[in-house]
């Protein structure tokens, strides 16, 4: 049986005695197939899972964008449910943010390029409220999506730097057939944007492959995806990257592990990717 659990102090009590080790899965809700992924893996690998619905207004740079996410708690519990997750965390924003909450966990470097740079702000809210998260399940195991491949990167520093005892794992993204990542953002897209929009795998798929063919400058990269979204009218591409693995910094020269990264406005919709491409000496 599925618990829903809205407070602080009911989640507490809930873990005390649960079977380890713990396996969390935080999300924003309006779950789909990527969030399944990472709830699956999760349930493999531990006998307690804690998913967690809450539309974090922390990490929204945009008051529109937070009050237009969209929210369908009843459909996400059963979602839940029939992943066989013990716990639902859907607190209410002041047991996240309890009265006199005054911190904010702020990674450096790594968070500045990228989203960190187009959405101000952002990462400080997802760093702030998975520390939160983190405090409070004590789990062994996270669970994040390599679709947000940043986020990931901004976590893992912050949970090794805070000496915090959750494991951070990142799941592989999960795709439609027609290669567009889920996201629960797909859902504003019009039919025709959402037509369109699987030219950003396609972007993706381009560089990669003339990558694998030995072209080795980023900059010919960046032009072949920059190139690929032009051909889609309806596209409106904000950043397209070729960036350290490790560090997020521009390449000049892709002789490492390397992240390709993009993203797109469709209308007021904004969509983003990303491929690794792991250098093998
Ligand atoms: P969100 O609800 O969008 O905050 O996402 C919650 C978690 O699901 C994050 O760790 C995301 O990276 C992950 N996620 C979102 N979309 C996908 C996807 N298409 N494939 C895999 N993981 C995903």
């Amino acid at each position: 049986m599925t618990q829903i659990l809205r407070t602080r102090a009911e989640l507490r009590a809930a873990l005390a005695n649960a079977p380890r080790p713990v396996g969390l899965v935080p999300t924003m809700g309006w779950l789909h197939a990527g969030h399944r992924s990472l709830i699956r893996q999760a349930r493999g690998e531990n006998p307690t899972v804690v998913a967690s619905i809450f539309v974090n207004p922390r990490q929204f740079n945009r008051a529109e964008d937070f009050t237009k996410y969209p929210r369908n708690e009843d459909r996400d519990v059963q979602i839940c449910a029939t992943e066989g997750v013990t716990i639902v965390w859907a607190p209410p924003v002041e047991e996240v943010y309890v009265p006199g909450f005054d911190t904010t966990v702020s990674v450096g470097a790594i968070s500045r390029p990228l989203e960190g740079a187009a959405r101000p702000g952002h990462f400080d809210g997802v760093a702030t409220v998975v520390a939160i998260l983190f405090g409070l399940v004590g789990a062994e195991h996270a669970y994040f999506g390599q679709k947000d491949a940043q986020q990931v990167m901004v976590i893992r520093r912050m949970a090794s730097d805070l000496a915090l005892p959750t494991e951070v794992i990142a799941c592989p993204t999960v795709r439609e057939p027609d290669g567009l990542a889920l996201s629960s953002r797909n859902v504003h897209l019009t039919p025709s944007e959402r037509a369109a929009a699987p030219v950003i795998h396609r972007a993706l798929l381009e560089a990669a492959a003339q990558w694998r063919m030995g072209e080795r400058s980023a900059e010919v990269l960046r032009e072949t995806m920059g190139r690929m979204l032009a051909t889609e009218p309806k596209a409106l591409t904000e950043y397209v990257s070729v960036a350290d693995s490790l560090t997020l910094a521009e390449l000049e020269h892709v002789d490492r592990s390397a992240l390709l990264s993009l993203a797109v406005r469709f209308g007021p919709t904004r969509l983003i990717d990303n491929e690794l491409l792991e250098w093998r000496a």
